[in-house]
């Protein structure tokens, strides 16, 4: 893809004007094609229907980059409210969230605050939550405060980027903890002094964390659309013996759905992240940046009824 139009993507998805304009048409435009809905009830029936597939899923709350205490604390209280609501609707369904969203960008001793809280009803109720990973500066600190979590905490999870120079040592430095880590390509617009600039090199890269971990013994998720990513993981696995229960696919709600009901019925673990919100606006066009093909899809989803 061109690199003028992934950036215009990306240029596109801050512009405020257009966030703004996004969150009065996206409920009836977005809710149910790219994202759960607007809020989190609004999202169940979505889940539910996955959930009657045999599909699990995983559900974040789009809205990054929280400047306000007041807001991250509302943040954290609504994850707390998700996590419950889960149990109670007997959904199959873990909680994604960004540090973000919980402060990080206020200071550290807040979002550790907000963390401990969101994690000690995680614990309680038995639902995974996974730390999603954000741009290279706040790799440090997402890794940082997930040690020190996963230390007191049985329930959490975080996520690596295979086109970063340093994955492959945070994976080692992870392995003692035997994490469950959600394994990606990377999304953010990183600089070649950090990240690998050529897809190949990623791809590289990304077979050779996905192999690492799982003949560590530690459960991943692989989270891609890519057929030769998902293809080398089945030759990998049946290779090594790795049992179908220590691994699961990942994939983003809307995205090649037929695909992801194919490898419900070969039998693997399958789990389709939910974003909800009134913020899809910077999500949707990031994955627009990702692949412009989606624009076709995406078109031809929001003019169906
Ligand atoms: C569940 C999930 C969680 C994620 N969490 C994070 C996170 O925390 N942090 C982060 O940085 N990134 C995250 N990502 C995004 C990820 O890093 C990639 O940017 C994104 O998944 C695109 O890479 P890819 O592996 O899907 O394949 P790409 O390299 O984008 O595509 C490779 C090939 O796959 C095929 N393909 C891709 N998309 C489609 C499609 N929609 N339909 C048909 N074919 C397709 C095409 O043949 C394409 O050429 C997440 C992705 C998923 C699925």
């Amino acid at each position: 893809m061109s690199v003028i139009t992934r950036d215009l993507f990306l240029y596109l998805s801050n512009n405020k004007t257009l966030n703004r304009a996004a969150q009065n048409w996206g409920a009836t435009i977005a809710s149910g094609k790219i994202v759960g809905g607007m809020d989190f009830p609004s999202s169940i029936k979505f889940i539910k229907e996955l959930n009657n597939e045999g599909l699990s899923v995983t559900v974040d709350h789009l809205g990054e980059f929280v400047r306000s205490e007041t807001v991250a604390k509302e943040r954290t209280e609504e994850c707390i409210q998700t996590i419950e609501t889960i149990v109670a609707q007997q959904l199959d369904s873990h909680v994604s969230l960004k540090l973000t969203s919980l402060g990080l960008d206020i200071s550290k001793d807040l979002v550790y605050e907000n963390m401990m809280k969101i994690m000690e009803s995680a614990e309680k109720n038995k639902v995974m939550v996974t730390i999603d990973m954000e741009d290279e500066q706040r790799c440090q600190d997402t890794l940082s405060i997930f040690k020190d979590l996963k230390k007191d905490y049985h329930y959490i999870s975080t996520v690596l980027q295979a086109y970063l120079y340093r994955t492959e040592k945070d994976l080692d430095e992870l392995n003692s903890y035997q994490p469950f880590l959600r394994l990606v390509k990377g999304a953010y617009k990183e600089s070649p002094k950090v990240a690998f600039p050529e897809k190949e090199d990623v791809d590289n890269n990304y077979k050779k964390i996905i192999k690492k971990h799982l003949l560590n013994g530690n459960y991943a998720g692989i989270a891609t659309h890519d057929d030769a990513i998902i293809e080398y993981t089945k030759r990998l696995v049946a290779e090594y013996n790795i049992p179908k229960h220590s691994f699961e696919f990942q994939m983003l709600y809307g995205m090649r759905s037929t695909t992801q009901r194919e490898l419900v019925k070969e039998g693997y673990n399958m789990r389709v992240y939910v974003p909800y919100g009134r913020d899809w606006y910077g999500y949707f066009m990031r994955r627009l940046a990702e692949r412009p093909a989606n624009i076709a899809f995406a078109l031809k989803g929001m003019t169906k009824k």
